[in-house]
């Protein structure tokens, strides 16, 4: 795989300032792929200096010059989509095609989308006797994590410059190939230097510094709550802005009229895809109690269905975690339906697709995020019990009602506390809000909110 030794900054690749790398393992085959250089906070200070200095003219350009750039940046990710597939597929271990259809399609009309936003955006509007302008907020830092790495980089790069800011990207120490491809392809798009700046390194070193540099304007993170919690302080701290995109633990309604055998196999391929490392997977079935044991024998089936085709989670840390919580959820009384703690393959951090029956609101697997292949499935007795249960975690990112009447799942799905909410097998909208209600998060990403985000506003009066 293609590594680059350098940070990409004001618009060139540089040495990095420390002799630390990181090195990146395919996760099927435990194979040391590529190496990248461990930054420092040296190296993100240089970083955020070139955003900074690149701030004024690019916040001053035309939004039509700015869509100009994100078209053809969206372009050279649709003429490098294979290679972006391949190489998430090297680092991430998703299989290939699930790699070309999700990972490296959705950034294209992520990029696409806000390509159209940047130009048709109303960044000054009239109330009463103000004119109101939205003004880039400056100097982004932008911390992504692995499960989706390009989505993640674009669904925060993308709106930025959209908005006018200037970035400085910190990514996953387990997938920063695709990040150094995503950084050649703003170079091949033409945004100006310094207004995308790439540095590479360790969570507490390289993102720990840009998180609390004091010429960044607002933090914009992806991850786990322990540290969107330990950002949103030293932000708070700084009285500076912060969108936290955390984690999740959403529940998949099935409404006792709706279609049973489709929304159980739409939900179990829901939590499988990606190998479970996904924050809006439906990871908690509710199912009436007259419909429960049909559910538990459709999804048992389904789940056993994909064997190691769902690629291995992302390292062996991960691996050991998710392996855990499935004897959690033994040792707590639930009942094994599908899979199980043992590995399926001899190499590369595997775990079966997974599936618990007979599991309570109470239990650890059905409070805490796993981020593996692990469906829990959960009786209610009746709506109100259903809703309880569902709104009963301290998480409220996502979730999905099924329900023979549209209108049914619609009046229940406004009940759910919780960002996003398929009906009936609704589709992945890249325009829609995407965000957490309570713990998993604070703001939005995606479509005109995800833009608001970097934008603040001054008003003139007349
Ligand atoms: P993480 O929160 O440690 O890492 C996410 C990003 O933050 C990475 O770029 C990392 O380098 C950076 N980071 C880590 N420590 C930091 C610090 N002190 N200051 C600044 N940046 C820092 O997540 P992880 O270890 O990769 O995954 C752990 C768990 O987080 C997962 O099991 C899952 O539950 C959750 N997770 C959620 C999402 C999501 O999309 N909501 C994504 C990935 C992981």
């Amino acid at each position: 795989m293609k590594a680059h030794d350098g940070m990409y900054i004001d618009g060139g690749w540089r040495p990095a300032t420390g002799p630390d790398v990181i090195e990146v393992v395919n996760p099927a085959d435990e194979q040391v792929i590529g190496r990248v250089p461990a930054g420092t906070a040296e190296d993100v200070d240089i970083a955020v200096r070139a955003a900074r200095a690149a701030l004024p003219a690019w916040a001053a350009t035309a939004p039509a010059d700015r869509a100009a750039r994100l078209t053809a940046l969206r372009d050279v990710l649709v003429t490098r989509a294979e290679e972006v597939a391949e190489t998430v597929t090297a680092e991430l271990g998703s299989p290939l095609k699930f790699s070309q259809n999700v990972h490296a399609a959705v950034p294209v009309a992520v990029a696409g989308s806000y390509a159209e936003l940047a130009a048709t955006y109303a960044f000054e509007e009239k109330a009463g006797n103000s004119t109101v302008y939205h003004e880039p907020i400056g100097v982004v830092a932008a911390i992504t994590p692995w499960n989706y790495p390009l989505h993640q980089i674009v669904a925060k790069v993308a709106p930025a410059l959209a908005a006018g800011c200037t970035v400085v990207l910190k990514p996953a120490e387990d997938t920063p190939l695709v990040a150094q491809l995503f950084a050649e392809a703003v170079h091949e798009a033409g945004v100006p230097a310094g207004v995308f700046n790439l540095v590479t390194g360790l969570g507490p070193v390289a993102g720990q510094a840009l998180a609390g540099h004091p010429d960044v304007d607002l933090v914009s993170f992806t991850g786990s709550t322990a540290v969107g919690r330990q950002i949103g302080a030293t932000a708070g701290a700084a009285v500076k802005k912060v969108a936290l995109e955390l984690g999740g633990k959403s529940a998949n309604v099935i409404l006792p009229s709706a279609d049973l055998a489709k929304a159980v196999n739409v939900g179990v391929a829901n939590v499988m895809s990606n190998s479970g490392q996904t924050c809006s997977a439906w990871t908690r079935m509710l199912v009436h109690r007259e419909q429960y044991d049909e559910a538990v024998e459709l999804a048992a089936t389904a789940a056993a269905k994909y064997g190691d085709r769902i690629g291995p989670v992302v390292n062996a840390k991960q691996q050991a975690r998710v392996r855990s919580y499935i004897e959690k959820g033994v040792a707590e009384g639930a009942r094994l339906v599908a899979g199980g703690p043992e590995s399926p393959c001899e190499q590369g951090y595997f775990v079966s697709p997974t599936v618990f029956a007979d599991v309570t609101p109470d239990m650890t697997i059905a409070q805490e995020e796993i981020f593996g292949p692990v469906l829990s499935i959960l009786r209610y007795e009746d709506e109100e019990d259903a809703l309880r249960i569902a709104n009963g975690t301290v998480y409220g990112l996502a979730g999905a009602v099924w329900a023979g009447d549209e209108a049914e799942a619609v009046a229940f799905a406004r009940r759910l506390e919780t960002g996003q909410v398929d009906i009936n097998g609704g589709r992945f909208n890249p325009l829609a809000p995407f965000g957490g209600y309570k713990q998993s998060g604070v703001g939005r990403e995606l479509g005109s909110h995800g833009l608001a985000e970097y934008l603040q506003t001054k008003s003139l009066q007349f």
